[in-house]
C-alpha cells in the first residue's frame, strides 16, 4: 500500500517538475556514471539519481537524508541498515564512496522509490530505465567508459601493495664489472616476462595517485593492484620501458630528478613530457640526487620543493609523490617533504606497502637483475 502510494506521488512530483522546467531534460534522459563492484553490482550515483527522480538530498552532518515522495530516508556511513520515516531496512549492498560521492546500488533505488530498474548493455554503453507499473518514467544513459573492464572496483579492500622498484632495464652485457649495480639493472627481455606474468595473473598496475585515493579517499581501486615505480631518469626508461608499457595497457610512476635533464644518459624534458602525455605518472627524485640528509635549510628547500616545482612546470601536473634518493632520510628530510605539500614518499626498505605504514615511508621491492619469475612472484605476493 505504501508503496503505491509512494509511486503515485513521485509521479505526481515529477510530472510537476518536468511541467514546470525545473528538471532540464525534457524527456527525462540524464547522463550519470556508474560503475560495478567487486559483486557485480552496478552502483549509481545518489545524488544524481534521487534528484531527479524528484527528491531533496542532503548532509546533516551525521547522515544522509533523502526527503521526497511523503518520506524520509536516512542512513548513516557505515551502518548497514537505512531508515524509512524510522522504520531500519537491511542495505543488500552497502552504499560505498567514491570520488566524494556516494553511490547505492540498484536495490536501494527500488526500494526507496517504488520503481523498478531495468538495464539495457548495449556492448560499450548502457542505459538504465526506471518504470512504474505501466510506464517508462526515468532513463539514466551510464557514460560509455564506465561499462568497461578496467572499472570493476574493489572497494576499500586493499590494505598492502606491492610497489615495485627498478633502476635501469637495460642489457647489461656492454658493461664490464657492475659489481655491486648489477642488482640495479633488469634485462629488457626479463622485464617483458614481467609485465606479461602480471597481465596473466590479473594484477593492474596503478599509479602511486590512485593508490592514495584508494587509500586515503575512499576511491575503488582495480583488481589486483599492483605500483610500478622506476627511479633515477635513465633514458633506457624511454626507449626500453615506455613501450613495452603502452603496448600492454600500463601504467607507472617515473621518479626523475631535474638536475639531470642535460645528461644524455638520462631522460630528457622533451621525453618525460611525452611519457607524461602517454599516461605515466611523474614524481620528484630531488634535483642533484645527493643524499638529503647531509642538507639543511634553504638548500634542502630547492631539492625538495624545487623539483617539485620544476617538474610541474615541465608536465602541467602536480607533483605529488617523492623517492629519497638512495632511501635516505631524517626528521627534517619528512618535514620539508610535508611543506612542500607531497602526498606521499617511498623508501628503499625492502616489502609491501601497507595503508598503515605511513605515508612518507612506504616500503618497496626491489627487482634485481638475477630473478627468475618464481622469485619475481614471491616477491609480489610477499612470500619472498
Ligand atoms: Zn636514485
Amino acid at each position: 500500500m505504501r508503496r503505491k502510494l509512494l509511486l503515485a506521488l513521485l509521479v505526481m512530483l515529477a510530472a510537476c517538475l518536468l511541467a514546470s522546467g525545473a528538471v532540464h531534460a525534457h524527456d527525462g534522459d540524464y547522463d550519470i556514471k556508474g560503475y560495478y563492484n567487486s559483486n557485480n553490482s552496478l552502483m549509481v550515483p545518489l545524488r544524481d539519481v534521487f534528484s531527479a527522480l524528484g527528491c531533496r538530498v542532503s548532509w546533516n552532518g551525521e547522515a544522509v537524508v533523502l526527503v521526497g515522495g511523503g518520506q524520509r530516508v536516512e542512513f548513516a556511513p557505515r551502518n548497514h541498515y537505512y531508515l524509512v520515516n524510522g522504520e531500519a531496512r537491511d542495505f543488500e549492498v552497502l552504499p560505498q564512496l567514491f570520488n566524494g560521492r556516494v553511490m547505492v546500488d540498484l536495490s536501494f533505488v527500488e526500494d526507496v522509490s517504488g520503481l523498478q530498474a531495468a538495464k539495457n548493455v548495449d556492448g560499450e554503453s548502457a542505459v538504465l530505465d526506471f518504470y512504474s507499473s505501466t510506464d517508462r518514467i526515468y532513463s539514466f544513459k551510464l557514460a560509455d567508459a564506465n561499462m568497461s573492464e578496467l572499472y570493476r572496483y574493489d572497494v576499500g579492500q586493499v590494505k598492502e601493495v606491492p610497489i615495485l622498484m627498478y633502476h635501469q632495464v637495460e642489457d647489461i652485457s656492454k658493461y664490464v664489472n657492475l659489481g655491486e649495480y648489477r642488482k640495479l639493472f633488469v634485462d629488457p627481455g626479463e622485464f617483458a616476462g614481467q609485465l606479461d606474468w602480471l597481465k596473466e595473473n590479473n594484477y593492474s598496475t596503478i599509479t602511486m595517485e590512485e593508490l592514495f585515493d584508494h587509500w586515503f579517499e575512499g576511491a575503488p581501486v582495480r583488481e589486483n593492484p599492483v605500483v610500478l615505480t622506476f627511479d633515477d631518469g635513465y633514458r633506457n626508461m624511454y626507449a626500453k620501458v615506455l613501450p613495452e608499457l603502452v603496448k600492454r595497457n600500463m601504467v607507472a610512476t617515473f621518479f626523475v630528478c631535474p638536475g639531470s635533464f642535460e645528461s644524455e644518459r638520462h631522460l630528457s624534458p622533451e621525453m618525460i613530457v611525452e611519457m607524461h602525455e602517454q599516461g605515466m605518472e611523474i614524481g620528484s627524485h630531488s634535483i642533484s640526487h645527493r643524499d638529503l640528509r647531509d642538507m639543511s635549510g634553504a638548500q634542502l628547500e630547492e631539492e625538495v620543493f624545487g623539483s617539485k616545482q620544476a617538474l610541474e612546470k615541465l608536465t602541467g601536473s602536480e607533483v605529488q609523490f617523492f623517492a629519497y634518493p638512495f632511501g635516505a632520510y631524517n626528521h627534517e628530510v619528512l618535514r620539508m617533504i610535508v611543506q612542500a605539500g607531497y602526498r606521499g614518499a617511498v623508501t628503499v626498505a625492502e616489502g609491501l606497502a601497507h595503508i598503515n605504514q605511513g605515508r612518507l615511508v612506504l616500503r618497496r621491492v626491489m627487482i634485481e637483475y638475477d630473478d627468475c619469475l618464481e622469485q619475481f612472484a614471491g616477491k609480489i605476493t610477499g612470500a619472498l
